[in-house]
């Protein structure tokens, strides 16, 4: 049995302010039939007006759109008539902590998974932007990316960093294994200290790059630093729910895990791999 606690309602058939239970229930079916007993549910954190200004990129700024309680009611009703988890994905962007911290408090969330998406206003998986990996030498951009992920675990506000090697998304050119690997290595230690969990995400293999997030030497390193693993498919409908989860746990294993977490009422549950 799996948890999936990565799984996105938004492109459902819901109005600002209404999302038909019918919607989760359908997510819920897909997870049964994976062997997934439990799904956590999460909106981009910049999907509401209370995020405005927390993003500074035009991209994101037009898409604070529905207030916040729409969202928190329906969290209060699955939560309570399906059991699911409820959470966010929230953006870190350093120097907006106490902007973070005020937002997240809005709600009594299960779980926040934290999200490293831009690096200033360049949108690491917006193919729009994908020249701008072009810009400067890639391997600045994954230093950049990993000093900012670290700073975001030692901020407290997450449960869980997601997708810990977004830059690959497009495929294509990646700085040399050895330039990566002490990279991967500050991660781990940032995680390892503070028993924030790392996300294995089976939506890098519907991605131009065809993997899993992160590559199998980062979970390698983590599973040795008895970092906590979370399996997530980052559904954004009801068929992915789930999404290769029997591969990604036999990767995990292979990695050196042996037990999954989820996140019920604040507490961390762990299901044997
Ligand atoms: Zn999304
Ligand atoms: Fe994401
Ligand atoms: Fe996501
Ligand atoms: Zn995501």
């Amino acid at each position: 049995m799996y948890f999936d606690h990565h799984v996105h309602p938004e492109h459902g058939p819901y109005h600002p302010g209404t999302y038909p239970l019918s919607w989760i229930e359908a997510y819920l079916a897909v997870g049964r039939e994976r062997g997934v007993a439990g799904i956590g549910l999460v909106e981009h954190g910049y999907r509401f007006l209370e995020a405005a200004g927390l993003l500074p990129t035009p991209w994101a700024e037009a898409r604070c759109r529905y207030p916040l309680e729409a969202y928190t009611r329906l969290c209060d009703e699955v939560r309570t008539a399906l059991g699911v988890a409820v959470g966010l994905e929230m953006d870190y962007v350093p120097g907006r902590e106490d902007a973070i911290r005020a937002y997240l408090s809005r709600y009594r969330w299960d779980f926040v998974l934290g999200s490293v998406h831009w690096l200033g206003d360049f949108g690491l998986d917006v193919a729009e932007m994908r020249d701008r990996y072009a810009e400067r030498p890639l391997l600045e951009i994954w230093r950049e990316y990993y000093r900012t992920q670290v700073a975001m675990v030692a901020t407290g506000l997450f449960d869980v960093v997601t997708h810990p090697d977004l830059p690959k998304i497009f495929g294509g050119e990646r700085p040399p294994e050895d330039e990566l690997l002490p990279l991967y290595r500050s991660l781990v230690e940032a995680l390892a200290d503070t028993r924030v969990a790392l996300e294995l995400n089976t939506s890098g293999l519907r991605r131009p790059v065809r993997e899993m997030y992160p590559t199998p030497a980062l979970l390698a390193l983590a599973a040795r630093a008895g970092v906590p693993l979370v399996l997530a498919s980052d559904a954004h409908e009801p068929e992915n729910v789930g999404y290769a989860f029997d591969a990604a746990a036999e990767l995990a294993r292979r990695a050196g895990f042996r037990e999954a977490v989820g996140f019920r009422d604040g507490e961390r549950v762990a299901l044997p791999l």
